[in-house]
């Protein structure tokens, strides 16, 4: 049987299910122990190992969803990345990563890889191009966001995979934005797929974990210095991971409808200067989209015109709450300037037009109608205050 031939909500349902053959209960049975067998076992297991059956058992559901051969989760999402990047980079080693990256991976790069003798280069912009002209002979992995935070950017994944074929590179995804549900790299040619578990695949914020989906052969590298690094995931999490992704195709195709109507009436709206969105036509990329995503996600950013306040409509906001993370069934907003991308500095955000008035909405699963009525009456009273003032 392939598993992988199984449609999406099938898999999500029941791929890597525990089986309770003693009780028969229509969930996976949680194994806590910490302490297996060491005699006269084939398989030593230990929740460091990453081979606890709840462990095993969720890696077959994620890499079936990735179209992955392998998977492996840890306890979080940069765990998982900085596992995945310091198995494939040594020092003396080169890494060329998208100018627009997640802020946790620019950190982890720009704060440790200097001390690990590790080069990098950050792109300019988002097209295959700006990755191929920074590729020197010591280059080893390329490694993109697609969409990307905060602006939704879009790189072509068959692109980046034919120049990481051509110069003999890893080709690395941080695929969190779309979720499996939305877009598989794997099908694309992107070596390396990863996660951030603790966003659309937990989707109820309250799960941190991260996850890995490749070849058998890299994740068997990624697992020799993954075991060393000790960044394993605890069976009780796990089991609850395995739980919410039952629902993680049907919440994420609720979530793209949602952000595809709030993107529209954004769009449309008067008070509103720009719309980022991968699933409008006049978003720059919007046929790249088409072509390699499946649905054009939860995830829009907004700029509100600039006689409006944005810090003003944020706190205005009363059913959308404002949230540091996101990806969970609940809508939530965040001020990109003021919180993820703060570090980078007013001339470098710039730079990446990324403005002080730009909001960054994740869209959750309520009726879009209510989602609508609140940011009406966020508008009308950061208008009113705006009158006060100038009084
Ligand atoms: C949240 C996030 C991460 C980091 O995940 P953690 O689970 O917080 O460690 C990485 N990439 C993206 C795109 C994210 O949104």
């Amino acid at each position: 049987m392939d598993k992988n031939k199984k449609g999406l909500n099938t898999i999500c349902t029941h791929v890597g299910e525990v089986k309770d053959n003693e009780y028969k209960g229509a969930t996976s049975p949680l194994y806590m122990s910490t302490s297996y067998a060491f005699e006269d076992v084939d398989v030593k297991r230990y929740p460091r190992y990453f081979n606890t059956p709840n462990q095993e058992a969720l890696c077959k559901k994620i890499a079936a969803l990735e179209h992955a051969e392998a998977a492996l989760i840890f306890g979080s999402g940069m765990a998982a990345i900085s596992t995945a990047l310091l198995t494939f980079l040594k020092a003396g080693d080169h890494i060329v990563l998208q100018q627009i990256l997640y802020g946790g991976t620019y950190h982890l790069i720009t704060e440790e890889f200097n001390k690990w003798g590790i080069e990098y280069s950050f792109t300019q912009g988002w097209r295959p191009q700006d990755f191929e002209d920074l590729i020197k002979e010591n280059t080893k992995v390329i490694y993109i966001e697609t969409p990307s935070n905060p602006l939704l950017t879009i790189t072509s994944l068959s692109g980046i995979a034919e120049i990481a074929k051509k110069h003999g590179l890893i080709s690395m995804i941080d695929n969190t934005f779309a979720s499996p549900v939305n877009q598989n790299p794997i099908d694309f040619g992107i070596d390396v797929v990863i996660h951030s578990a603790t966003k659309y695949m937990g989707g109820h914020s309250d799960i941190c974990a991260g996850a890995v989906a490749s070849t058998d052969e890299n994740i068997a590298r990624i697992f020799s210095l993954a075991k060393n690094l000790g960044g394993s995931l605890s069976d009780y999490t796990v089991w609850l991971l395995e739980r919410s992704m039952k629902t993680m195709g049907i919440r994420v195709k609720a979530q793209n409808e949602n952000a595809q109507r709030m993107a529209e009436y954004l769009d449309s709206h008067d008070d509103i200067q720009k719309v980022y969105y991968p699933g409008l036509p006049d978003h720059p990329d919007y046929d790249i989209a088409k072509l390699q995503m499946k649905g054009f996600g939860g995830m829009l950013s907004f700029e509100l015109k600039e006689n409006l306040d944005a810090l003003q409509f944020q706190k205005a906001l009363e059913l959308i709450k404002s949230s540091m993370s996101l990806a969970g069934v609940e809508s939530t907003v965040l001020s990109p300037a003021r919180t993820s991308h703060a570090l980078l500095g007013a001339e470098e955000r710039k730079r990446q037009g990324i403005s002080d008035a730009l909001i960054r909405f994740s869209v959750g699963i309520e009726e879009p109608e209510d989602l609508m009525a609140d940011i009406e009456q966020a508008l009308k009273k950061t208008k009113n205050a705006g009158q006060m003032q100038k009084r």
